[in-house]
């Protein structure tokens, strides 16, 4: 299901992309489509100017007036205009310009003086005969057999085809630019919250299969923890049974194991329905607030006898205003559990808890100064069924459960925990839990 849910996620894109593409399209067809009407528009403008230059011309040309007057005094300026003049047969008749053609081949060159002899008039744009980077717009008249050519310098490029347009292609390409910042952010942050996302899940498969091994793991181990006391007490039972005239002794002596077997499975399922209970999600614990000093005093009050038997000495640092919100079956489990080891395995003299606040949590330490564990063993510490000295915790009948069900316990109020070896011997267990803590 989670895959299924993955592969849509990952199948997720963004619909921002490709409607900035299309914004872009439109505004360059848009342009373009602009440019082109322009540039028709000012060309036929220029043309038609042209055209009555063209007339004046042949006004002149054919009152024998001096032509190079009128290019000279032309409102288009003296160094713009060019200006040539064929016969019917093609001949240059004159021309403002140094052909470097011969005269008789120049209209051959000329497609709009030839297009003009056929229509009486023609326009074409061009480059010009002397400058060949510059474009230049030819109009040619047909007037009486004789062809009037005249030109201009055009700059056909779009800054100044679109010039009066400018403010308005400014505004769609600003408009379509700022969309398009926009839809950049909103795409990555789409694209950022997919991710989020996809790593939620992959962290949720992850927890999933974890969760799955686990359980796995604990039915294996509890099916092999439990094996050992009961075959004990089923073997202890049976040889009693078997020998009715065993003597009395050995008979109480067998009795007394069993006992102490089943004390050991007691503990285990206790343990183990424990830790099953912290594993259900589903399972709301809860809250409310604890005062960790009364909590710490009460452990200490029920475990005074085992306290008082190994002459330990245990601190209570803890001030009375130290108030946690937390499960208290959960934070009981956790005291509980690091005390009751310092007390059964540390050999220590002295034991502490103390509490120091730390932002939005309370840091708690639980020391004693006893034998602490080779180095070897404190990455393992928190792992089910770990136990240092197998020989010795089994006699004193631990399960190599506890300090995972406290890990659990303080991870479930959001917590975290440590462990190291005192630098003058003795363990110390570090861990963090929340002053105000919603979510359990
Ligand atoms: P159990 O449930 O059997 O008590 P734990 O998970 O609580 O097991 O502890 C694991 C092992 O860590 C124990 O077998 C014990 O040897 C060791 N241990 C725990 N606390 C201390 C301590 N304060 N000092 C020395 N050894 C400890």
């Amino acid at each position: 299901m989670v895959t299924d849910l993955k592969i849509k996620i990952s199948k997720q894109r963004s619909p921002i992309l490709p409607l900035l593409i299309f914004a872009w399209i439109l505004v360059v067809c848009f342009v373009s489509v602009d440019y082109y009407k322009e540039s028709r528009f000012n060309e036929q403008l220029i043309d038609t100017y042209l055209y009555q230059f063209n007339l004046r011309v042949a006004d002149a040309h054919r009152d024998g007036r001096n032509v190079a007057n009128l290019v000279k005094n032309t409102y288009f300026g003296e160094d713009r205009v060019g200006l040539s003049i064929f016969d019917s047969e093609g001949n240059s008749v004159w021309s403002s310009t140094i052909e470097e053609v011969p005269t008789h081949l120049a209209m051959q060159m000329r497609p709009e003086c030839v297009n003009a002899l056929a229509e009486g008039r023609s326009y074409a744009i061009r480059s010009g005969s002397g400058d060949k980077d510059l474009s230049y717009i030819y109009s040619a008249t047909l007037v009486d057999d004789t062809i009037y050519c005249s030109s201009l310098p055009y700059d056909t490029s779009a800054f100044v085809v679109l010039e009066s347009e400018e403010v308005f292609i400014l505004f769609i390409v600003g408009i379509t630019l700022l969309m398009s910042i926009i839809g950049i952010l909103m795409m990555k942050r789409f694209q950022h919250s997919v991710k989020a996302l996809e790593y939620e899940h992959e962290q949720a498969m992850h927890l999933e299969s974890e969760k799955t091994r686990l359980k796995k793991q604990l039915t294996n181990n509890i099916n092999h923890e439990l094996k050992t006391p009961i075959s004990a007490i089923h073997g202890y039972l049976e040889t009693i049974l078997m020998n009715p005239t065993i003597d009395e002794k050995t008979r109480q002596n067998f009795i007394e194991k069993s006992f102490d077997h089943s004390n050991r499975v007691i503990g285990l399922l206790k343990d183990v329905s424990e830790i099953t209970k912290m594993e259900e999600a589903e399972v709301a614990y809860e809250m409310s607030e604890l005062n960790i000093k009364a909590m710490v005093d009460e452990i200490i009050e029920n475990a005074s006898l085992e306290i008082k038997d190994k002459s330990v000495r245990v601190a209570t640092l803890v001030k009375s205003d130290v108030i946690i919100e937390g499960n208290k079956y959960l934070v009981h489990s956790i005291f509980g559990n690091l005390l009751d080891n310092s007390v059964a395995y540390s050999g220590a003299r002295d034991i502490s808890i103390s509490a120091q606040r730390s932002g939005d949590y309370y840091e708690f330490k639980v020391m004693d100064n006893g034998i602490g564990i080779d180095e070897k063993h404190i990455p393992h510490l928190f792992e089910r069924f770990y136990r240092v000295d197998t020989g010795r915790s089994r006699k004193i009948g631990g399960t190599g459960l506890g300090l995972s069900i406290v890990k659990n316990a303080v991870q479930l109020h959001g917590g975290t925990i440590f462990v190291t070896n005192r630098a003058r011997g003795g363990l110390e267990f570090k861990f963090t839990l929340r002053i105000k803590n919603s979510k359990l």
